[in-house]
């Protein structure tokens, strides 16, 4: 049966709100709206019963105490408050000196952790990025290896965004509590989809997202752990002192509603999820290199998230690619800056060089995703890959056996 047209394949870019999340939300817009620090009367608690409710779902799906969830705005804010907070709650400075101390993160983080990161490096504090080998992990190695004296904080993400490889993050954990330093995660891919737990997994703390498990955009989580070690932040915001004093501001008791249901709902699918998911992205990618050559599957083989697959094909103008399969919602690995299309720095950071990166596609399924969309994604990708190959000289001079990295390129 031919699937209804654009299909969805940018679940990794944001995902449709479950339609028992939205159910969720609903009275907390028109009944029950009051403020959830409002002590004296029923509206106020009931906001507060919708978000203490909450609290306890997005605490269950990661091993947590309730008393553990900071509410932010997303997880942008949750990686700021975790590397900002902690790198000037932990700052070893000596008398009369800027902050100082050590940081480690990896080139092919988020933005919202590199950037949090280098203005710290502006601040005084020292970062070490990590680069990942070809198959785009960080290993607990790598970290043991970049640790120093003096580093306070380590942020490494637990799956990528880009390429859905997954990280040593409960090994980088056990390193960092080992040596006495604060270990946080950008866990925005992996929450929701894998089982976690923060105790068993070492982690100090923990941001993720609503918008990336099927719930409202908007509204995040910072776990920040309360015991061995109990890990303290320099607030961003002041005003109010809500969210044990770490996150000012009036609660947005609607978002955090739905981000607890659906919390509540990726707990309880997550491994029927997972594994269907599991079994189209490999027919994915298993299709589409059997129909295309000259066509790489990027990331580890199996150290990557069920839904994430990311695919480079040579010999194909990354533009014309997603032109040609306008029908397929999809992310490809070109970033818009202000004036050019630069090739995805993730994929850099693994060797894939420029022409690759451009002409690759992020496929992300979802929770929606069916096995016609899946069928009919092969079929679309795999004939615009040949029509545009059809136009190609230097496709035509590969097939002769030209070897092309050996042509000297005019450069201008
Ligand atoms: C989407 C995403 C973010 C940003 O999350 P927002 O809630 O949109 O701010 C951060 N990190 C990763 C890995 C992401 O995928």
């Amino acid at each position: 049966m031919a699937p209804k047209l654009p299909i969805y394949m940018d679940n990794a870019a944001t995902s449709r709100c479950d339609p028992r999340v939205v159910e969720a939300m609903l009275p907390y817009f028109t009944e029950k709206y009051g403020n959830s620090s409002s002590r004296n009367h029923k509206f106020g608690w009931e906001g507060e019963e919708g978000v203490e409710t909450a609290r306890e779902q997005a605490a269950a799906l990661i091993g947590a105490n309730a008393k553990e969830i900071i509410w932010t705005s997303g997880a942008t804010e949750g990686n700021n408050l975790a590397i900002k907070g902690a790198a000037h709650m932990y700052a070893k400075a000596p008398e009369g000196q800027p902050n100082r101390g050590h940081i480690i993160t990896a080139v092919h983080e988020h933005k919202a952790v590199l950037d949090p990161c280098k203005r710290l490096q502006r601040e005084g504090f020292e970062v070490t990025f990590l680069e990942p080998k070809a198959d785009g992990i960080i290993t607990a190695a790598m970290v043991k290896a970049a640790m120093r004296p003096d580093t306070i904080l380590v942020s490494i993400m637990w799956a990528n965004n880009e390429i859905g490889t997954i990280n040593e993050v409960p090994e980088i954990g056990k390193l960092c509590h080992e040596r006495e330093v604060i270990f946080h995660t950008d866990a925005t891919q992996w929450v929701g989809k894998m089982p976690t737990d923060v105790e068993r997994d070492n982690i100090d703390l923990l941001s993720w997202s609503g918008h990336k498990i099927y719930g409202p955009k908007g509204v995040g989580a910072l776990y920040v752990r309360r015991r061995k070690p109990r890990v303290r932040l320099e607030a961003i915001f002041d005003g109010g002192g809500h969210e044990r004093g770490m996150r000012s501001g009036t609660l947005n008791v609607t978002g955090i509603v739905g981000f607890g249901k659906a919390c509540e709902l990726c707990k309880a699918e997550m491994d029927r999820d997972g594994e269907r998911l599991l079994k189209l992205r490999r027919k994915l990618e298993t299709e589409l290199a059997k129909r295309i050559e000259v066509t790489q599957v990027n990331g580890h083989a199996d150290k990557r998230l069920p839904n994430i697959a990311n695919i480079s094909f040579g010999f194909v103008e990354g533009e014309s690619l997603l032109m040609g399969i306008k029908d397929i919602a999809c992310s490809s690995g070109s970033a818009c800056t202000s004036a050019s299309l630069e090739p995805s720095y993730v994929l850099k950071s693994l060797g894939v060089g420029d022409e690759l990166a451009h002409s690759s596609l992020r496929l992300s399924l979802g929770r929606w995703t069916t096995e016609e969309e899946v069928d009919y994604a092969i079929e679309k990708i795999t004939k615009a890959v040949h029509h545009l190959r059809q136009m190609s000289p230097l496709f035509d001079l590969y097939k002769e056996g030209v070897d092309i990295s050996k042509i000297e390129w005019q450069t201008h």
